[in-house]
């Protein structure tokens, strides 16, 4: 199983170089639209701690939505089921910065994955304390998760995202009306940018999704992240939720919970078996990888991870 990893992932990195519909970069962040559309990078944790990894695998990138997995851990840590008084558990079938979903179901975001439900989610986390401590909980969190002290969040990718961040403006200012958000519009979206705004390599993801992966555990510090109820519902959004309105459709194809990001990065889970991180920046039509989809359903086919059957 080993060799056969090693080798899938060396086959798809060779395979995706080759491509040349690589799919649009983000361009309403001005800082993701200046990083180059022929970065690939893909790297795999399994169930003994082994890693394999191809093409850019240790370059960092803006994890940008896949840290909304991360803040949903921490916020679920501090309020607990209370979270879901404020957000929906349901896919959106909508684009992830729909404002007027959010008018429709009067301030109560479908789910903690959108950007409405992720500002609600980061309310949560910022409560009782100042921007700074919350985001220092948040890198904290990560640096335990995923073994590494390295990872930092890109100041240049946050302030470009303070300076255009108009629609999650709206969005916030209406999650206010609707007094879904405790703390004052600024100090959340603050927060918010900056954790969109932390910068991981692949090996770094593969590696912080593993509580995920193995049933709330930290495999090498031991003890638990989460219960393994709550790795277990993690999951189950991720599947449901975590590609936005390519959801179902990623479902799929690939058959794995997984968080996509607009800086290219894909969070992929396969429950057991492995935790996975892919990173390709041009995006489809959703805002969701092109080629780390790509990438992950040829993998997930070839090693038989879909959790639907192999
Ligand atoms: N920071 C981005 C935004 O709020 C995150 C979106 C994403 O990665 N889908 O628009």
């Amino acid at each position: 199983m080993k060799e056969a990893l090693l080798e899938a992932v060396t086959a798809i990195a060779a395979a995706m170089a080759t491509r040349s519909e690589r799919g649009r970069v983000a361009d309403y962040i001005p800082e993701l639209a200046r990083v180059d559309p022929d970065h690939f990078g893909i790297a795999v944790v399994d169930a003994d701690g082994d890693v394999a990894v191809a093409g850019d695998a240790d370059a960092p990138f803006s994890i940008q939505s896949v840290s909304k997995v991360f803040a949903l851990t921490l916020a679920l840590g501090k309020i607990g089921d209370g979270l879901w008084r404020r957000v929906g558990r349901e896919p959106s079938g909508n684009a992830f910065n729909s404002i007027t979903q959010l008018e429709y179901e009067k301030g109560i975001p479908r789910n903690p994955f959108i950007n409405a439900g992720a500002l609600v989610v980061t309310d949560a986390i910022l409560s009782g304390h100042t921007p700074k401590v919350a985001l220092g909980e948040i890198l904290r969190f990560l640096h335990f998760v995923a073994d590494d002290e390295t990872i930092f969040i890109d100041d240049k990718v946050a302030k470009s995202e303070q300076d255009t961040g108009f629609r999650n403006a709206a969005l916030a200012n209406y999650l206010r009306a609707f007094e879904n958000l405790r703390n004052p519009v600024e100090m959340v979206l603050g927060v918010y940018f900056h954790h969109c705004a932390i910068a991981m390599s692949c090996r770094q993801l593969a590696m912080a999704g593993r509580y995920l992966a193995f049933g709330g555990r930290h495999p090498t510090a031991g003890g638990r992240v989460v219960s393994s109820e709550r790795a277990k519902r993690i999951n189950a959004l991720m599947l449901t939720c975590g590609h936005y309105d390519g959801s179902g459709d990623f479902a799929f194809r690939v058959g794995i919970p997984a968080k996509s990001g607009v800086g290219g990065g894909i969070l992929g889970v396969v429950p057991g078996k492995a935790s996975i991180a892919v990173w390709s920046p041009g995006l489809d039509g959703q805002g969701n990888s092109l080629l780390g989809s790509e990438a992950l359903e040829i993998l997930s086919r070839r090693m038989g991870w879909s959790i639907f059957g192999d």
